[in-house]
């Protein structure tokens, strides 16, 4: 049996080294249709848990993930090159969703009384969220347990079974992660992973056993994997990335400023949708926060403080945005020179064109380009002029302007004196708009994503002269009826 690249197999590599770290299946369309199948059965079972036995499950799994973090961060560092203490910290942040959605999902979710207001004194409103079955996650390489479980631990919490599709780069880490659920939930393959390459996730999206597909990579991935969905109208969730930007505003803290920018630009090479790419200080502070910035850039070197760019393909768009950068602006750290795969140290360049590629389109590499701006309304212009609108950051000396900056920035989450804040607040919700996607993970809103809404009304009893739904209704009832509307409704609030 072969797929139609004619693989049976692949292999995932250390990206630092080139060496081989696993060898996965090539699983093509018949068997992720057979493995959505047998979720689906197990989507039955999953459901029918109930509540509180599924939460004491996903709770378990928890436990279970937390005992082998060690483990997990390792098979992470094998796979996308990241330091151990990376990995660790984005199994963290997954240990703490996974907890959220079991404890949040009975009360987001379960049934509850709505108001049937006054129209409705004789029924009684109920509202609930059911599971759509099966979910196929397709995810990433970036941060392979984090962002996946994003979606993940929301859909298994709302009572869906899952069928993971994880990158072609990280296949041994989404192997682990159903391995490891397994030992929480041996019933049922309730959470199955599915190896292969792009046209694995691809049968994934158009499987018509799918109830929804939440999607983590590029825009134009995204767009095919839409395409898919069509097909079956099978919903989608999509998170694309971005190229978010930070704002310095006057009074900020700046050592902080700058510490944020580098992290948010450095860390995980710049793999990161929620990475900083673009910065805009205003200039009374530039001088100073430059200064701050370029002190401590110097220190940061590529190999130590963070990994390797894990897909090989991306140093030649980081290269070329490099490039672009220095041919258009000034290089204050590094340049060309820096890529030296598959290690790219920092490159900081300021005063890029606005229009230039480095500063329109996603880099995901260790860059950062910095401009000076009038005041906060231009940072905020220049910021929001961005086909893509995943998130952003803040930072400033006065609070109040921070928060409003915050609500006028456009993007799902913005995070004010801090960098990514918002991604370790499982109660908030996480996605963006334009060519940075649509709908949420995490938070409530994360978990009727999952999920869809079932509205009850029963009747409790007839109201006698009120019958408006029967052709056996008069002249009477309907005068009653405007009576009552014009009472309600008829008169000018003030
Ligand atoms: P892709 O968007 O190509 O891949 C993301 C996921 O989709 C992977 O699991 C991939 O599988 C899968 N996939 C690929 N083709 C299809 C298809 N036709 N149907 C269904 N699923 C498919 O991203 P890349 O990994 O190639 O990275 C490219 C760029 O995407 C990066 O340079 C970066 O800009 C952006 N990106 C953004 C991320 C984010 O966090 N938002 C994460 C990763 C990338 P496979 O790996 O097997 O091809």
């Amino acid at each position: 049996m072969t797929t139609a690249t004619g693989r049976l197999t692949f292999d995932s590599l250390d990206p630092a080294t080139g060496a081989v770290v696993g060898t996965h299946p090539v699983q093509d369309a018949a068997a992720v249709r057979a493995a959505v199948a047998e979720a689906g059965t197990a989507a039955v079972w999953w459901a029918g848990l109930g509540w509180a036995e599924r939460r004491r499950r996903l709770l378990d799994y928890k436990a279970v993930i937390t005992r082998n973090l060690a483990g997990i961060a390792a098979a992470v560092h094998d796979e996308t090159g990241k330091p151990e203490a990376d990995a660790t910290l984005e199994i963290v942040l997954a240990i703490t969703h996974l907890d959220w959605a079991a404890r949040n999902a009975h009360r987001v979710l379960g049934p509850r009384r709505v108001s049937p207001g006054m129209m409705g004194v004789n029924i009684a409103a109920t509202l609930e969220y059911r599971p759509l079955g099966v979910v196929g996650v397709i995810g990433p390489w970036n941060y392979p347990v984090f962002t996946p479980m994003g979606s993940i631990a929301y859909a298994l919490a709302a009572g869906n079974a899952v069928v993971f599709k994880p990158s072609e780069l990280t296949p041994g880490v989404g192997v682990l992660l159903a391995e490891l659920f397994a030992e929480a939930v041996p019933e049922h393959g309730v959470f199955r992973t599915v190896t292969g390459l792009g046209e694995t996730g691809a049968a994934l999206a158009g499987d018509p056993g799918v109830g929804k597909i939440a999607f983590t990579g590029s825009t134009a991935t995204a767009k095919r994997v839409m395409a898919a969905c069509a097909a079956n109208l099978t919903p989608l969730v999509a998170e694309c990335g971005g190229k978010d930007a930070l704002i310095v505003d006057e009074g900020a803290d700046l050592p902080a400023a700058a510490d944020a920018a580098l992290w948010g630009a450095l860390s995980n090479a710049g793999q990161t949708c929620v990475g900083v790419e673009r910065v805009y200080v205003v200039d009374a502070v530039y001088d100073d926060f430059m200064g701050e910035l370029t002190r401590r850039a110097r220190k940061v070197r590529a190999g130590e403080d963070y990994g390797p760019i894990t897909m090989p393909a991306q140093l030649d768009v980081i290269r070329r945005h490099i490039r672009d950068a220095v041919a258009g602006g000034r290089a204050v750290l590094g340049g060309p020179e820096s890529v030296r795969a598959p290690f790219v140290d920092p490159v900081i360049v300021e005063d890029v064109p606005e229009e230039s590629a480095s500063v329109r389109e996603e880099t995901f590499g260790p860059t950062l380009t910095v401009k000076r701006v009038a005041d906060v309304e231009e940072a905020l212009e220049k910021a929001n002029a961005s086909a893509y609108g995943l998130a952003g950051t803040v930072f400033s000396g006065n609070a109040r302007r921070a928060v409003e900056l915050a609500r006028r920035m456009r993007g799902g989450m913005t995070a004010i004196n801090s960098i990514i804040s918002f991604a370790a607040v499982p109660s908030l919700p996480f996605g963006g708009v334009g060519d940075s996607g649509f709908g949420r993970i995490h938070g409530a809103d994360g978990l009727r994503e999952f999920s869809r809404p079932k509205a009850v009304s029963r009747q409790r009893f007839a109201l006698p002269g009120m019958n408006l739904t029967s052709f056996t209704r008069g002249q009477k009832e309907l005068d009653r009826l405007v009576r009552l509307v014009t009472f309600l409704h008829g008169r000018q609030k003030r």
